[in-house]
């Protein structure tokens, strides 16, 4: 038995910039992907050249073909191949996880996150139109139109670049009467001082909330990882010397 994720080699079929930061990618060719049906379910993406994935959700699934919205920010892997004209090129997508678990007898949704939780919040509203849904949205861009109607969103503009305030807007919720569920992700920072909040101060059961860091601010940018062996062995078969 192995424990390696399946990987699933895709296409770009179609590239489509959706605001200045976010952009739609349509992957085609999936042959046996299955998705988990799980709306925050995430993939993890290798763009060419690379050997390191990064996650992202999946917007949408039809038959062979999965929509990821793609995040452009300053620097980084992902980002710099996707801020170009990548349609035709060949990716990898590894086997989808999720971890949005609704409890039953759950009577509200509130929502919470910034531009890179936007598509599975996008996917969670679309999942359950008749729960009366809250939505808290940090996003430099009008993304008026992307989440479903059926959501009360309240649209909040990022402090700066990078930095956000959702931790305060948390604090500041007045929660609904009754049993519900809280998702939330974004910078890995605040999501841990949101746990603690919801933890000691809220005293929410742990089945009652999510919180994913969706990624890391601060952090120095990401080595380019570039795996030297399939360069060095097209080199060769090109006929190219070790230097
Ligand atoms: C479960 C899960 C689901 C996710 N779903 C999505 C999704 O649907 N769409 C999406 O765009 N992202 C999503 N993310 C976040 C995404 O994986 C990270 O933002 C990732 O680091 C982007 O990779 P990159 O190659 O562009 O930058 P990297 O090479 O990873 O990072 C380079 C630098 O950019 C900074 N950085 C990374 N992300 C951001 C950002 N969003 N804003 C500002 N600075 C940043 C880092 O601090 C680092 O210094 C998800 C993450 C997880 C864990």
């Amino acid at each position: 038995m192995t424990t390696r994720a399946r990987a699933y080699d895709a296409t770009v079929g179609a590239r489509e910039q959706l605001s200045p930061h976010l952009v739609r990618l349509t992957l085609d060719g999936l042959d046996g992907f299955t998705s988990t049906g799980v709306p925050d379910e995430w993939v993890g993406l290798v763009v060419p050249g690379q050997f390191q994935s990064r996650y992202y959700t999946v917007r949408a699934w039809e038959e062979r073909s999965l929509v990821l919205d793609v995040v452009v920010h300053d620097v980084g892997l992902v980002t710099e191949w996707a801020s170009r004209d990548c349609a035709g090129d060949t990716v990898v997508v590894t086997e989808p996880k999720g971890s949005f678990m609704l409890p039953p007898d759950a009577g509200w949704l509130l929502l919470v996150g910034d531009l890179t939780a936007m598509p599975a919040m996008a996917r969670i509203v679309e999942t359950h139109p008749d729960l009366p849904t809250r939505v808290w949205a940090e996003v430099p861009d009008d993304l008026d139109g992307y989440l479903a109607s059926t959501a009360d969103v309240t649209w909040l503009e990022p402090p700066g670049v990078a930095s956000s305030r959702l931790a305060e807007v948390v604090e500041g919720i007045e929660w609904p009467e009754g049993e519900g569920y809280f998702w939330m992700a974004g910078e890995s920072s605040q999501m841990r001082a949101i746990r603690k909040h919801l933890m000691r101060e809220r005293r929410l059961a742990p089945a009652a909330y999510d919180v994913m860091g969706y990624w890391r601010g601060g952090a120095e940018r990401q080595p380019r990882a570039v795996d030297p062996g399939p360069i060095w062995r097209a080199g060769k078969a090109a006929g190219k010397t070790g230097d």
